[in-house]
């Protein structure tokens, strides 16, 4: 475990330069809306873009059948913090299996289409981070996941 304090933004950048070429194969437009100087974050970055390259192989995917594949990503200064969002326009969720979401193995995917390990791993790295994740869903219309990732206390 990495405890740097890293910028928020490089690791968007690199989570965003990793899944580049799945978003122009797919046809995804992608919208990244990012506060400037948002403050340093203590943990680490590696394990950050890690749940960014989860989330957003995950919107890829609700978008498969979508004629309109709008990705957009944003980040903002909190309250105490700092709060990350992906958003798309996929098939969404439906409100039944949203409290099983984050849990290990629970996946809507075909086999060798999905593990069903990403949500819980990004549950336990965000956990890591001091954090937290939640899910806002509209079936048909899309599902955004939230991150708020705390301001690193006392020195450094
Ligand atoms: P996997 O992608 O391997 O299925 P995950 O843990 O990443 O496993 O996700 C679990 C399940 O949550 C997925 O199978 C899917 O049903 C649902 N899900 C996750 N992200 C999204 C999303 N952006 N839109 C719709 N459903 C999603
Ligand atoms: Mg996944």
């Amino acid at each position: 475990w990495n405890a740097e304090v890293f910028d928020i933004q490089e690791i968007i950048d690199s989570s965003i330069s990793l899944v580049d070429y799945q978003l122009k194969k797919n046809k995804i437009h992608l919208t990244l809306s990012i506060e400037e100087n948002l403050p340093g974050i203590r943990g680490d970055g590696l394990k950050l873009m890690q749940v960014m390259v989860n989330l957003i192989n995950n919107a890829v995917d609700a978008m498969e059948e979508e004629e309109e594949r709008k990705l957009i990503i944003s980040a903002l200064k909190s309250k105490g913090g700092i709060l990350l969002k992906v958003e798309d326009s996929g098939n969404g969720i439906s409100p039944e299996i949203i409290p099983r979401l984050f849990d290990p193995f629970f996946t809507t995917k075909s086999a060798g289409k999905g593990t069903g390990l990403g949500l819980s791993v990004c549950y336990g790295i965000i956990q890591q981070f001091g954090g937290s994740i939640e899910v806002e869903s509209k079936c048909e219309e899309g599902s955004v996941f939230k991150l708020f990732l705390p301001l690193s206390e006392g020195k450094g």
